[in-house]
Parts: structure tokens; C-alpha cells; sequence
């Protein structure tokens, strides 16, 4: 059987990514909704042939308990929402994914880790590039070495984001700027192309517009270190657009752009243009939850995925305000 899934917030990229790549999915179907809004309900509901009974409200949302016919709810809300979602759907006894990043910070990302653990449901992170063949190379390559141990990784993700009144654009929603929204995959991708965990950081931040970027990061940089003497070095910001991550190997390189986009992605190593399917993104990372979710099996990319990235965030924003070197452990 498929697997049946609710999505929760019904904002941008539940419409235009999440939906979508659920119809394109061969082992999930979107069986039901949870939004605040009637409209949007009434509309959902015929496009998706939804029965009136898994739809929703965040009123209502609780007795989701009762309800057989649902087997994951998708937590797409603002940051600040993630983990009272995680939670609400955990003692519903409902398995959950939530949209990264996962909390607001490390320490609650560890709550919402051994709640679930406690109610016994999977949690699962919206890390839709491990489910897709480029990011999957990059992984296997730290792996194999076919161009020895990465040395150093430049990456940068950045979009020109101006929106005053957007939750983004408020800490108490968004738990920080740029780092949190797009900086978290350079983090990502700097571990999944060294298969290493940092030991430490160090960072700077820069507002050339404190009007804008009242109480959020504008633009921030940073730099990793891993155990083998990899250096990783990223860059997140909201004032201009970019999506590049370049490994520099022992014997060679890799530089994908776009390398974290919904796609299609590019690259090249210094064997040639990287040649590999485009796929749509959510739809092989619902796949991926599917066949976890339904065997009783590990998700792919679990609480504790999402628990890392949050720690390394934290020092990075420590290292940016006190200007030192942070160490990072990753228990
Ligand atoms: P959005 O603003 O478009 O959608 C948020 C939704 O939450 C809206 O429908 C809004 O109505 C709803 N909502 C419910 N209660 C709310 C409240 N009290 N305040 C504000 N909104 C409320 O945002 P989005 O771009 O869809 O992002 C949602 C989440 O998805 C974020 O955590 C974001 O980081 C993540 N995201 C992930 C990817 C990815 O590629 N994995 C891409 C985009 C966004």
C-alpha cells in the first residue's frame, strides 16, 4: 500500500514542491490537509480529491489521533512552528517529517528527537538532496576517494530576499536569517562531501542594511574545520542570488551550480560534466520516507541529521558575535 501523508502549513513550498512531487510519487498519496484556511481547504480539497475527514485545522488538529487512515503528517509551517508540530503529531502517535531546519536551535532540536523517540514514531528531516543522484555522487565520492580526501570546500547559498513582512524576515519565526533559510544546506553539503563532522568554527557577520535586516543575519560567512585538515568554507546570504558548492580533492575537484536547487542540477569533475538522471526532488524524497516508513525501517535523513546542522549553526552564530574560534561536539 502507499504511504498516506497530511501536509501542515499549505504556504509556498507545500503548493508548488511538496504537492506535486506527492502526485509524481510512486509510494505516497496526499491523503489530507491542515491549513487555517477555509479558501484554501475548499481548494485543496477538489484538487486533490480529499475526503472531509483529514482535513484539518490547527484547532482540530489533535484529534488527528483518532483518524486510521493517516500514517505521517509534514510539518511545511514557519521555523518557530516546527517543533510544537513535531510534537502535537508525536502524541497523536503519528509518524512526522518536518521541513528544515528542524528547530530553532540544538537544544530543541534533541527535544523533538527523544519525544518522538518516547511516542515511538519516526521523525524525519526534509532533506530532499539526499534522495537525488548528483548530491548522491558527491556522497559516494568521500566515500570512495576516487580523487583522494577532500581538502577544501567553497560553497554558497543566497537569494535576494526583501520582504519585510515575511516570517523569515523575523527572528522570533525564523530563528535567524540567511544561515537558517539556505546557509543549513552548505553546512549540509560540507559534510556530506567530506563524510566528516566539524570539530570547530570560525565566523563573521555583515549588515550593510540594519533596516532590513532588523533582528536577522543579512549576510554571514564561515569556516569549518574537519578532522582530516578539510577546510570547508560557506557563505549565506539574503542581499543576492547563489548556489554553488566546489570540493577541492587531493587529486582533483568537483564544483556543481546549481547544486542546491529544486533542479535540474549541473556539475563537473575533472573527469567531465557529471551525467546523471533529473529527478524531481520531493517526489524521490517522499519515495524515500515511503519505503522507510512502510518497512518499519531507518529514515534516511532522521532527527539526528537534522540535530547535527542545528549544532553547527549554533556555533556558528557564537563564533560570529564573540569573533573566536568555536568548538564543536556533536553529542
Ligand atoms: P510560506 O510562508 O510560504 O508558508 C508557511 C505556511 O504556514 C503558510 O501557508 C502560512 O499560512 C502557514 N502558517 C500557519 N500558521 C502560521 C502562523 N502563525 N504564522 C505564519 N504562517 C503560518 O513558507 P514556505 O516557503 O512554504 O516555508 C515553510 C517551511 O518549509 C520553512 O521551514 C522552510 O524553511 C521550508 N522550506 C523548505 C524548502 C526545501 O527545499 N526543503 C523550500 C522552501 C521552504
Amino acid at each position: 500500500r502507499k504511504l498516506r501523508v497530511v501536509l501542515c502549513g499549505l504556504g509556498s513550498y507545500a503548493t508548488n514542491q511538496l504537492a506535486p512531487g506527492l502526485s509524481q510519487s510512486k509510494n505516497c498519496e496526499l491523503v489530507g490537509i491542515v491549513t487555517g484556511s477555509p479558501e484554501k481547504a475548499a481548494k485543496w480539497k477538489e484538487k486533490y480529491n480529499l475526503a472531509d475527514k483529514n482535513i484539518y485545522n490547527y484547532q482540530n488538529f489533535d484529534t488527528i489521533a483518532n483518524n486510521p487512515d493517516i500514517d505521517v503528517v509534514y510539518v511545511v509551517l514557519p521555523n518557530s512552528m516546527h517543533a510544537e508540530y513535531v510534537m502535537r503529531t508525536a502524541k497523536a502517535g503519528k509518524h512526522v517529517i518536518t521541513e528544515k531546519p528542524m528547530s530553532m536551535d540544538a537544544k530543541q532540536a534533541r527535544e523533538m528527537i527523544a519525544y518522538c523517540k518516547s511516542k515511538n514514531v519516526k521523525l524525519g528531516v526534509g532533506y530532499r538532496l539526499h534522495y537525488e543522484p548528483f548530491t548522491n555522487e558527491v556522497m559516494r565520492l568521500a566515500k570512495d576517494k576516487d580523487f583522494g580526501k577532500p581538502k577544501f570546500i567553497e560553497t554558497k547559498f543566497a537569494w535576494r530576499n526583501r520582504d519585510l513582512n515575511a516570517w523569515r524576515m523575523n527572528n522570533k519565526w525564523s530563528g535567524g536569517g540567511a544561515l537558517m533559510d539556505v546557509g543549513i544546506y552548505c553546512i549540509n553539503a560540507s559534510r556530506y562531501a567530506t563524510g566528516e563532522e566539524p570539530i570547530s568554527v570560525t565566523a563573521q557577520a555583515i549588515k550593510t542594511e540594519p533596516e532590513v535586516y532588523r533582528d536577522i543575519e543579512e549576510t554571514i560567512l564561515w569556516q569549518l574545520k574537519f578532522p582530516s585538515g578539510a577546510i570547508a568554507s560557506g557563505m549565506s546570504s539574503y542581499t543576492t542570488n547563489a548556489h554553488e558548492l566546489s570540493i577541492h580533492y587531493e587529486k582533483g575537484s568537483l564544483s556543481m551550480s546549481p547544486a542546491y536547487d529544486y533542479g535540474p542540477l549541473k556539475g563537473t569533475t575533472s573527469k567531465g560534466p557529471m551525467d546523471f538522471p533529473i529527478v524531481h526532488h520531493q517526489a524521490y524524497q517522499m519515495d524515500g520516507f515511503a519505503v522507510a516508513i512502510l518497512n518499519n525501517k531507518p529514515v534516511l535523513t532522521p532527527g539526528e541529521e537534522g540535530l547535527k546542522d542545528m549544532i553547527i549553526i549554533d556555533a556558528i552564530k557564537k563564533a560570529a558575535i564573540t569573533g573566536k574560534e568555536v568548538k564543536i561536539v556533536m553529542n
